[in-house]
Formats: C-alpha cells, structure tokens, sequence
C-alpha cells in the first residue's frame, strides 16, 4: 500500500519549515506501514501530476508569489486545477491557499491572476495579521498554529471554511473564519509547520487521501500524547 505525494514549488513556497508538513505526513504513513513516494516539483518542472494523491504547496512572500505566476501559467496551473477537481487530496499553506484561489491583489497594487481551483480571492489589507493562531474544525478538532499575512481571503461559492476563529485573524480578520475546504483540498493560513502540531488533521488529510485510492480506510491510530500535550499546554496558556 502507498501514497504518491508531490511538493509543489519547495524552491519557492516554503517558509516558517512548511516544509515540514511533507515530513509528517511521510512519517505518520510509515509508522503504519504504508508507503510514501515522494516527489518535487519546482518553478520550470512540468508535470501533469495526474500521478500523485497528495499534493502540497507552502506559503511565501510576495515577491515569490509574483514570480510564480508566470509558470503557473504555462500550464502548471491548469493542471493544479484539474487535479483539485479531480478529487486529489490539496494541502495549501497560506500563500498556497492564496495561489489556489481565483487571484490576490497585492499592497503594491499587483495583481497577481491566479487558477481559481477554489473559489476564493485575496486583497492585502493595511496591517499584517501575525501571531499565534487557533480555530475549532468541525472535522479536525482544535488547530493551532501561527500566521503572518497581509492578505485578506474571502470564501464564496462551494467552498467553506476549515474551522471558526478563536484566536488570530484566520482568513481575513473580518467573519471568523480560517481556511477553506473544497472537496478534498485543505487550506490554511497556518504555518508552524501545523501538521505535527494537529495530528488529527494531518490523519484526516491522509485518511482523505487513502480513501480516494483504496476505498473505506480506517488509519491504525498512534502514539500522540506528546503532541496532544504540547498543544493543549498552548491552548491553556492562551486561555482557550
Ligand atoms: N505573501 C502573502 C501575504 O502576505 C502570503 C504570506 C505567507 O505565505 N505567509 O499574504
């Protein structure tokens, strides 16, 4: 049994070790037994990525975010988006998330036009949204994690949120609510990385992912008590 899974843009989407993500999902895969394939795709690769099952893209700054969009317009966006439609199991960190969406108008009055696989769209606020974070999912649980954005996501359509604020600003600081859902993409402004600190929704995205491939899945569970303590420490010393 294995999971395929692919970075997308390690050389320009990887910032406060989202990287790290990638390694827990690989790790939480093979303390179980499964296998994980892993590949790169970077800035100039093309890839249909019809081969993979689980699909990463971290966060940047703007400055990457812009220079991006020129490959992404060679046909890596088209194929994000199929792939998203397809049922490929996403996980999108905040400029991710932000390239996800249909575009995010930058503070310098860029506009950068993006591939609109969710329906979402971002506009940089006057202030930046940084600290510590945290939301309740209805799927995941608690998440903590920590943000630093200047843009503001706003959700329409089919996609919903991945959780309620109860601390920080999640998408926009404005309606309470962090991340977005779209069949099976999860977004997030969550950085830290937020995988080995929630590992319930790093199950759940592989659980997702395993589902779509072999059917009804049910994850043998493990050991997280010393995660789960380290977060409940946080969630307690934020007085949540
Ligand atoms: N540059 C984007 C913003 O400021 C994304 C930041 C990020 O990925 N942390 O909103």
């Amino acid at each position: 049994m294995e999971l395929k899974m692919c970075h997308i843009y390690p050389d320009l989407l990887n910032l406060y070790g989202d990287r790290g993500n990638t390694v827990c999902m690989e790790k939480r895969l093979q303390w179980r037994g499964i296998e994980c394939l892993f590949a790169e795709v970077k800035y100039g690769d093309s890839d249909p990525l019809s081969d993979y099952d689980l699909i990463f893209i971290g966060g940047g700054q703007d400055f990457e975010q812009k220079l991006l969009m020129e490959d992404l317009q060679r046909g890596k966006g088209n194929n994000i988006k199929a792939a998203a439609e397809d049922g490929k199991t996403f996980l999108a960190i905040c400029g991710g998330y932000q390239l996800l969406g249909h575009y995010y108008q930058m503070s310098d009055g860029t506009k950068c036009e993006y591939i609109g696989a969710i329906d979402v769209f971002t506009v940089a606020g006057e202030k930046r949204m940084i600290g510590n974070t945290a939301c309740i999912s209805e799927e995941a649980g608690t998440i903590v994690g920590f943000e630093n954005h200047a843009g503001k996501t706003f959700l329409s359509g089919t996609v919903r949120s991945l959780g309620t604020v109860l601390k920080g600003s999640g998408n926009n600081g404005e309606d309470g609510r962090e991340g977005a859902r779209y069949k099976n993409v999860f977004a997030t402004y969550y950085h830290g990385p937020v995988l080995p600190k929630n590992p319930e929704l790093c199950d759940l995205i592989l659980k997702t992912a395993l589902e779509r491939k072999y059917g009804f899945f049910e994850l043998q569970p493990l050991d997280d008590s010393a995660e789960n303590a380290a977060k409940e420490g946080l969630l307690r010393s934020w007085k949540l």
